[in-house]
This record gives C-alpha cells, structure tokens and sequence, in this order.
C-alpha cells in the first residue's frame, strides 16, 4: 500500500525555529485540524508532546477528545461543548451560539476583524460579555483570525489595527464584567513569520510546523522542511512500444519504446487528478497520462515510488496550495515515522 513517511527531525527542527519567535514553546499552539494537516492526528500529537509542546488546536470535539491526553490545553474551533472540561477551550464563532455553551464551559471569543467570515462582529463586543455572563460562562481569551497574513494587501495592518482596539475594549470589559485578565491571540504561521516582535499569549501554528510556509523573501521561511513524505508501491510493469497509450481515455501515447509501471497511489488517496498528465516526482520521474481513483502510472520500473517530500511542489503542478495537497491524503494511509 502507498504510506506516509514522517521526519521527526524536520518536525522538530521547524518547532526550534517557531520556538525562536515565540520565545517559548508554551506559546506554540500546534494546529492538529483535518488529521493534523494530513500527517496523523495521533502520530504528530506523539510527537509535539514528546518536543514539549503544551498546547493544541483543532476543529472538532471528536478530535479534541482523541488528544486529550497529550496536551494541557486543547482550543476546538468549530464545535460546541456537551459537557464543561477542565482542558478543552471552546469557539464562539457567532452571538448566537454563545446561549449553547452549558454553565462552566471555558469559552474564547473569536473577533471578526475583517476577514468577514467567523467571529463576533467588534460592534457586538459588549452584548457578547454580557451573554457569556449571563450563561455562566468562563471565558478566557479573545482572538482573531487573519485573511491575509500571507499575502502583500492592506488588510493584514488594518486587521492588526483593529484587533489592538478591540483587545483595550476587551480588557475593560473583563475588568467590568469580572472576568479574569484574558489572553490574546492572532496569529496563525504567515502572521508569526511576519511580526518582529511576537508579543501575544500565544500563536495558533499549523503550516510552518509541517514546514511547508511559503512567504515571500523571509529567511526563517527557507529553512523550515517538509516533515511528510509519500511513496506508492508497484502494482505492475510493462514494457510499451512507440505509439501505445496508457491508462483512461489513451491520454499517454509513448514516443519510445519503453518501461511504464502503475503504482498504488490514486486519487481515490489524496493524488490530486490535477496532477495528471504533466506531473514529475522530486526524482525527475514522469507522469504518464491520468491519475486514476487508485493508481497512477508512471516511467519507472521502480518498486518503490518517491511521489512527493515537498507538498509546495505538488501544490505547483495540482495548481493549489500545499494545504490542500496535504489534507486530501487519507486517514487509512499508514504514517511511518523516521
Ligand atoms: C487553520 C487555522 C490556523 C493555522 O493556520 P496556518 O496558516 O496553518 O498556520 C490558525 N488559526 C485558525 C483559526 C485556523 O483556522
């Protein structure tokens, strides 16, 4: 079966570097949504554990409950609580949902500062104090999410802008409302990268961990590595003459004579079928014709296939963004670390 390596070294190494802008690895909230980015929930929560790291990020209760055990503190970013835990940090995404939280939970308000998706509104800042007072809430931090930390547009200064005045409100309303003295947060990888001086309560890192940022001109950025791998194992060979074609619709049509072999990675796995045609592995090795749901040829005779080490790259030639890349790998997929 096509598996998953993982390269402990590479993890720990972009976790060294992270730890340089926070200046503490308890400020690292390591972002385990979607699998942990594809990796392995439980393989990359192994390991964070094992460098120290304290803190983690995730959508679900589901995958909140499956952590547990790893870490101090665990934030769920789109979920709403069953029961109060004493680890689990629940989302307010909307004023709405603030009245579905039970008395006890320990809730962060999230702050749309101008990415217009979730959050509160900033204009509903005091009603939200207000409501989490009056269902018995804990709340314990606010925080706000970027649209664009990496990309060149006003909108990461004035989203920065914005969040500082809303953060002086906040403190106000704390005081006033008696809650404790909160936390804040903002930062996700690209917005890290960029601050010159980290000096929030913690940054919610995802991409850089898995060492696959991409920002333009930054040096830390180039040193971050890749910490997932995948290798697809062969299924057949065949020796093809000018002029056969392979896979569906006969879109390879060979010029030579030929060795074309089909490995077990499709997109049925995570290949993404954008990939076909003009796809090349990092060891020069040429796609021929389709990616099919559970195979994709190519012209080796290589038992073993390196398919990708660097999820930018595959991202280039599937025309996205090496999260998606990353995220499309299936969970049933073993993940081998090394
Ligand atoms: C996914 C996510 C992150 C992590 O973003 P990266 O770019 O992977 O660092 C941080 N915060 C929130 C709210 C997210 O949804």
């Amino acid at each position: 079966m096509a598996y998953i390596t993982l390269d402990k070294n590479h993890f720990f190494n972009n976790l060294d570097i992270i730890t340089k802008l926070t200046k503490t690895k308890d400020k690292i909230a390591l972002v385990l949504k979607d699998n942990a980015y594809g990796h392995g929930l439980l393989e990359i929560a192994g390991l964070a554990k094992e460098y120290g790291i304290t803190k983690a990020v995730v959508r679900s209760n589901e995958e909140a409950k499956q952590i547990e055990d790893f870490f101090e503190y665990i934030l769920v970013l789109a979920d709403t609580a069953t029961q109060a835990s004493e680890k689990i940090r629940y989302t307010i995404n909307d004023i709405y949902q603030i009245q579905k939280f039970v008395k006890g939970t320990k809730v962060e308000l999230k702050v749309d500062t101008g990415m217009c998706r979730n959050g509160i509104m900033m204009s509903e800042l005091e009603e939200a104090f207000t409501l989490c007072k009056k269902q018995g809430l804990e709340l314990e931090a606010l925080f706000t999410h970027h649209s664009s930390a990496d990309e060149e547009n006003k909108y990461f200064d004035v989203q920065n802008e914005n969040f500082k005045k809303v953060k002086q409100e906040a403190k106000v309303l704390a005081k006033q409302y008696g809650f404790a003295p909160l936390r804040f947060h903002s930062a996700n990888s690209a917005a890290l990268f960029r601050s010159a001086d980290f000096d929030e309560d913690m940054a919610r890192v995802g991409i850089a961990a898995y060492g696959c940022l991409e920002l333009s001109g930054s040096l830390h950025v180039t040193q971050l590595c890749p910490v997932l791998a995948v290798y697809a194992e062969k299924l057949s060979t065949r020796i093809l003459q000018k002029g056969d074609c392979v896979g569906y619709g006969a879109a390879y049509e060979t010029e030579l004579t030929c060795k074309v072999s089909n490995y077990d990675f499709g997109y049925g796995d995570g290949f993404l079928r954008s990939c076909s045609h003009h796809y090349k592995t990092p060891e020069g090795i040429q796609i021929a014709g389709r990616i099919s749901m559970d195979n994709s040829s190519f012209l080796s005779d290589k038992e073993k296939l390196l398919i990708f080490d660097d999820a930018r790259v595959a991202a280039k030639f599937a025309g996205t963004i090496s999260y998606e890349v990353l995220v499309a790998l299936k969970a049933y997929l073993p993940r081998l670390k090394s």
